[in-house]
């Protein structure tokens, strides 16, 4: 039997990242970057004022105060997007507005509202002959200079990271209307079971409606991927291989099965994959979700998630997830683990356990307990969680107060 970090270091080692395509930045947000991309520009490309007031020289304004303004003569009006204004004439202030270049000769801005402007009709008011200022400027102040922000040159964006809002409005400035992301993965689903039914059917004595599917294809697309349904095989061999070349026709990048992996009479999962490709099956110590099948099928990774819904999500969790974000281009793709400090004592039998908990905010940290019966097709008690508890392997025994490391799955508060 494998440990869960064993197994799962196994598993990724069979997946890369996928091709890069390219989207327009109105579609990329969110998606991972494939190339570094490096400044073909100075941002801002000019220097710029930060405020609305009057560009001057530092000498003309230094002694300056509401008691002792310093008048000066206003030689030129700069709005914003205009061209790059003549040079400031000695003694003189130019009026200038947020964003518009500051002229050279100019050291500083003062604020409007350091001056007698009158600025409450400033749309109105013709531009004042002469404008008296009542306060010093430092040299610089109030003038964002050139490539504050990026410098023409720097890499401002990493191979790898996901674009954030922020992200898309950096390409946006450097004029990068298109950009390279990872592709988004395909996943290939299917359930099997002689006893599924689909969701809009009826049940029929010993039957149950396919849950794993929907529950699945849910978490891939959380996690980035694409989602192509195929259905419900039946417990047969040749059924579960009709699925397994549908998705290989479908160019699938990964496929993912639930239930008939275990050691049952009519778990016919194992020879299906064996028959089409190989197979590769683990005992992974782990609770829930021992059986862990794994393989290929001409090439396209397989995983078979076990049957019992709980199972299937925390098996997804601890071992597709990470598939999911290393193809989709991430360079990390552990799950942060934070310390929660126990309410009550919790039980395992020496696996690594995953126990579905509540958590919140306790003082400075968090507290968790339990939502109940952990019976892994007890799928209501995962809805309640808000995260995953981890108990170790060989620990058998969780006092409370004692504490663990647990997975967020949803934001504790
Ligand atoms: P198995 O691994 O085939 O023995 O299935 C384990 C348990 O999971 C059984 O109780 C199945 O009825 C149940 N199960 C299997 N597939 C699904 C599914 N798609 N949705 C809900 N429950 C399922
Ligand atoms: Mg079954």
């Amino acid at each position: 039997m494998l440990s869960v970090n064993e197994a799962r270091a196994r598993l990724l080692e069979n997946f890369h990242p996928l091709d890069p395509e390219t989207l327009a930045i109105d579609q990329a947000a969110g998606r991972v970057l494939a190339v570094d991309i490096t400044a073909t520009q100075d941002l801002p490309p000019f220097a710029n004022s930060s405020m609305d007031g009057y560009a001057v020289r530092c000498r003309d304004v230094a002694t300056a105060s509401r008691e002792h303004p310093a008048a000066l003569k206003v030689s030129g009006d700069i709005p914003a997007g205009s061209g790059q204004p003549l040079p400031l004439v000695d003694g003189t202030a130019a009026r200038i507005m947020t964003g518009a270049p500051v002229p050279d000769g100019a050291e500083a801005v003062v604020p409007v509202e350091d001056t007698d402007d009158p600025r409450d009709q400033a749309h109105t008011a013709p531009m004042p002959e002469f404008i008296r200022i009542f306060q010093s400027a430092p040299l610089g102040a109030n003038v964002r200079p050139v490539g504050q922000d990026v410098r023409a040159g720097q890499i401002v964006l990493r191979a790898g990271m996901v674009l954030q809002p922020a992200a898309i409005g950096v390409l946006a400035a450097l004029g990068s209307a298109r950009v390279e992301v990872y592709r988004r993965p395909l996943i290939a689903i299917f359930s099997t079971g002689d006893e599924l039914r689909e969701v809009g059917e009826s049940l029929g004595p010993g039957q149950i409606r396919d849950t794993n599917s929907y529950a699945v294809a849910a978490a891939i697309e959380r996690y980035g991927g694409r989602v192509l349904r195929l259905g419900i095989a039946r417990d047969r061999v040749d059924q579960v291989q009709a699925k397994l070349q549908a998705a290989g026709e479908a160019g699938a990048d990964l496929i993912l099965s639930s239930a008939g992996v275990s050691v049952g009479a009519y778990d016919v999962v194992k020879a299906a994959v064996g028959a089409e490709g190989k197979l590769d099956f683990w005992r992974v110590r782990m609770r829930p979700g021992k059986p862990l099948a794994f393989g290929n099928v001409r090439g396209i990774p397989f995983v078979g998630l076990p049957g019992n819904p709980v199972s299937a999500l925390v098996c997804f969790e601890v071992f597709v997830r990470p598939a999911l974000l290393k193809m989709g281009g991430r360079r990390r793709w552990e799950k942060p683990a934070l310390p929660v400090t126990l309410l009550e004592p919790m039980h395992s039998d020496g696996r690594e356990s995953y126990l579905r908990v509540i958590i919140e905010r306790r003082g400075e940290g968090y507290v968790a307990r339990s939502t109940g019966d952990q019976g892994s097709a007890v799928l209501t008690s995962l809805v309640q969680a808000n995260g995953l508890l981890i108990i170790p392997e060989n620990v058998t025994e969780a006092p409370a107060g004692s504490v663990l490391s647990a997975w967020a799955l949803e934001a504790w508060d």
